[in-house]
């Protein structure tokens, strides 16, 4: 018998960022001389009282299922963190913890989309939303924007991409890729707008805490009673506290939502890791200096990142104000030589500067975005300078 893939999952590539960051591990593992900004993944470690709370967890026997939409204390330290973070008031019932941020979104896609709605998906986005969405039986309707408008939009460009089958808005601010950060007044508009039309917000928050330039954004939630009922939160402890490979996000939603994600959750995946759970909790609960000491040394990286690629010829970026992205426009390349191929996008640039140059960036056409490439700054200093150095060796092969 021939084995079939369904049509739904045969229809997924792999996601991009971490098919760049497995590549570039099996060349390191490998012995090569390989720099990595694929990923976006902190380079610190996980704060130290974060670590031993979870020692503590597992030698105290906290081993066992718990609810599977997370236990009673998680959900207070969340609601504990909107309240004080977000001016939010939530209760126990309008929270969901899940396997992730990551899985936090497929249940808020799950939860609202029925087959053929509408998702508007600003671009540049973050490569897994398009995916999720067509895996939730979703369309994702993709609202270009452009590096001179700071790659964000407004409502004028809500209201040209809006059907009457728009379900739902995915915002992400600070964005990935572009680390840009909608001020009061967008989301203030935004909001208005979401409200006036019925439109749900998926608002993924999670790099809410890194934000280099002026303060951390309000949530849109914030915005009044409504868009508070009409957005789901995503956030997590991945990018906050350097907690990428213990797998907790959560979500808020109206207690309807919350209830219907907790019961598929319960057939699909029960509850996240018990021991990584109750990290979070103290994660949450704790000093936030570790945060501070990485949003520092991101600060210095980005600044150093922005000044030399903006000194290279051929290629350019934009300052971002928040989580640790860089997106470089190539697109004074694209049809030029470089170190013998000719540069028809953004993958073969990516393919180019890792199969020659041994650097991994991501091609941002798998984020709507041709002409660029993103690298995470979240690495240390010496990498960033080594890999732009190996940036200007292979701008100094360019043939036209
Ligand atoms: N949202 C965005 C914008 C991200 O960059 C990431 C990075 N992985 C996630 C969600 C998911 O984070 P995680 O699943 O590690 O919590
Ligand atoms: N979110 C990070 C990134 O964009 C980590 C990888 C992933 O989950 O996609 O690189």
């Amino acid at each position: 018998m021939e084995i079939q893939v369904s049509q739904k999952f045969a229809s997924i590539p792999p996601s991009a960022t971490l098919a760049i960051d497995s590549k570039y591990k099996e060349m390191k593992k490998a012995g090569e001389d390989v720099i990595g900004f694929g990923a976006g993944e902190p380079d610190f470690d996980t704060p130290e009282h974060i670590r031993e709370s979870a020692i503590h967890a597992i030698n105290t026997g906290v081993t066992k299922y718990t609810p599977a939409s997370g236990t009673i204390e998680i959900k207070d330290a969340v609601v504990r963190k909107f309240k004080r973070e977000n001016g939010l008031e939530y209760t126990r019932e309008n929270i969901v913890v899940s396997n992730g941020a990551k899985h936090s979104l497929m249940n808020a896609f799950g939860v609202l989309l029925n087959p053929g709605d509408e998702v508007i998906l600003p671009a540049p986005y973050w490569v897994s939303y398009y995916d999720m969405i067509r895996l939730n039986d979703g369309v994702p309707v993709i609202l270009t924007t452009t590096e001179e408008k700071d790659f964000k939009f407004n409502v004028d460009d809500l209201n040209a991409v809006f059907t009457e089958k728009t379900k739902a808005l995915v915002l992400n601010t600070p964005s990935n890729p572009t680390g840009m950060v909608y001020t009061d007044d967008e989301l203030k508009a935004i909001a208005d707008w979401a409200v006036e039309k019925g439109v749900y917000v998926i608002s993924d928050e999670i790099y809410e805490h890194l934000v280099y330039d002026g303060s951390r954004p309000h949530s849109i939630a914030s915005f009044g009673e409504e868009i508070r009922e009409q957005t789901i939160i995503v956030n997590g402890v991945s990018k906050t506290f350097a907690m990428t490979g213990w797998r907790i996000g959560y979500l808020a939603a109206t207690a309807k939502l919350a209830k219907a994600i907790s019961n598929v959750q319960s057939h699909a995946t029960s509850n996240p890791n018990s021991i990584a759970q109750a990290a979070t909790i103290t994660a949450l609960d704790g000093p936030m200096d570790g945060v501070e000491e990485m949003k520092k040394a991101f600060c210095e990286r980005r600044n150093y990142m922005v000044e030399r690629i903006n000194q290279m010829d051929g290629v350019s970026c934009r300052k971002p104000q928040g989580a640790f992205y860089v997106m470089m426009n190539i697109k004074a390349l694209i049809g030029k030589k470089i170190a013998g191929t000719v540069i028809q996008g953004s993958e073969d640039f990516a393919r180019v500067f890792l199969d020659e140059f041994k650097v991994a960036v991501v091609p941002c056409v798998s984020f709507g975005a041709e002409g660029f490439v993103r690298w995470s700054y979240a690495t240390s200093m010496e990498n960033i300078e080594r890999g732009l150095d190996r940036l200007e060796q292979l701008l100094a092969t360019k043939e036209d």
